[in-house]
């Protein structure tokens, strides 16, 4: 059996909690034990949504294939996989209690477009499917691997990922939208953390919450003539501003190798695969541009 005092499961190299009392999740904070009988207790039941549209389906066998060595082992999961290449998806049967559902979207032009709509379609099969079939919902990138365990820990309300390229950066040099025109736009004197766009979740009415202030403020900006310099990660960054997330993964949860790894990152749970972002993203390789490289490195 555990034991603890107050001075078990602390860490002292890291913030552990935010100043609203939201845990930042970091190895050595929880005991998974304890977690997985709660979670079992209550039967939780896990969506994981990515999109694999256009040629990003490349990406989700090995995201799938490792998701099963890693993400949520012992508990119920439903992987829902948007695409607009069904028949690309091969029939991927899964153990008791785990399968994938292919959920055929509509794709667009611009990568840009295919990123931000996300926050659309989370939002329309929130309420139509997932509300009936999962508790929580987790929405990630596809062009990732899992490389050591997420489990539960990672579960709550509403929960957002710190940035791997600016967990450590102060305020000011949060790639915020800085432009009043946009409504992602955050003052300079405002902000808490710089979150991942491609990392976040919660209770599916949370999630639904979300999505939908995201794709609105997206559809505002759109009438305007204006798009938030990064997309759908921007509008995330405003709704978590204004609506704090309860629980927040640390860099583990979203790394990428092209980083040092320093000292306090004691594992590396999920890893962006290397991508061309232009032979991936267009259908003719075009030149090289500062925005074509991607959120990752700036
Ligand atoms: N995506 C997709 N097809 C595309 C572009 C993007 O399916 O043509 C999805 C995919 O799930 C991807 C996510 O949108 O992981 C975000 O785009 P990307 O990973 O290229 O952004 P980055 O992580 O490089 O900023
Ligand atoms: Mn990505």
């Amino acid at each position: 059996m555990y034991s603890s005092t107050i001075l078990s499961y602390r860490r002292t190299d890291v913030l552990m909690v935010t100043p609203w009392f939201a845990p930042i999740v970091w190895d050595g904070t929880y005991n998974i034990d304890i977690l997985n009988a709660q979670f079992h207790q209550r039967n939780v039941r896990v969506g994981l949504t990515v999109f694999a549209i256009k040629k990003y389906t490349v990406f989700l066998q090995r995201f799938i294939e490792t998701a099963e060595k890693f993400f949520m082992v012992g508990h119920k999961v439903n992987y829902y996989v948007f695409t607009d290449r069904p028949n690309d998806i091969g029939n991927i049967s899964l153990p008791e209690g785990r399968k994938v559902v292919i959920l055929e979207v509509p794709s667009y032009k611009r990568w840009q477009e295919v990123s931000m709509r996300r926050m659309e379609m989370i939002r329309d099969y929130s309420q139509q499917r997932f509300i009936h079939e999962v508790d929580f919902l987790v929405c990630v990138d596809v062009d990732m691997r899992f490389s050591d365990e997420v489990g539960v820990e990672i579960l709550g309300d509403v929960f957002g990922t710190l940035h791997p390229g600016f967990y450590a950066a102060s305020r000011d040099r949060f790639t915020y939208e800085r432009r009043k025109q946009s409504t992602a736009y955050i003052p300079p004197d405002e902000g808490d953390f710089y979150y991942a766009g491609g990392y976040f979740g919660g209770t599916v009415p949370e999630v639904y919450k979300l999505t939908n202030y995201c794709h609105n403020e997206m559809l505002t900006d759109k009438r305007n003539g204006i798009e938030a310099i990064w997309h759908d990660e921007s509008y995330l960054n405003k709704y978590f501003l204004y609506h704090k997330p309860t629980k927040i993964l640390s860099p583990e949860y979203l790394w990428d190798n092209g980083y040092a790894v320093p000292q306090f990152l004691k594992r590396r749970r999920f890893v962006a695969v290397p991508k061309n972002h232009n032979e991936i993203r267009n259908k003719r390789a075009l030149n090289d541009s500062p925005k074509s490289r991607g959120k990752f490195h700036r």
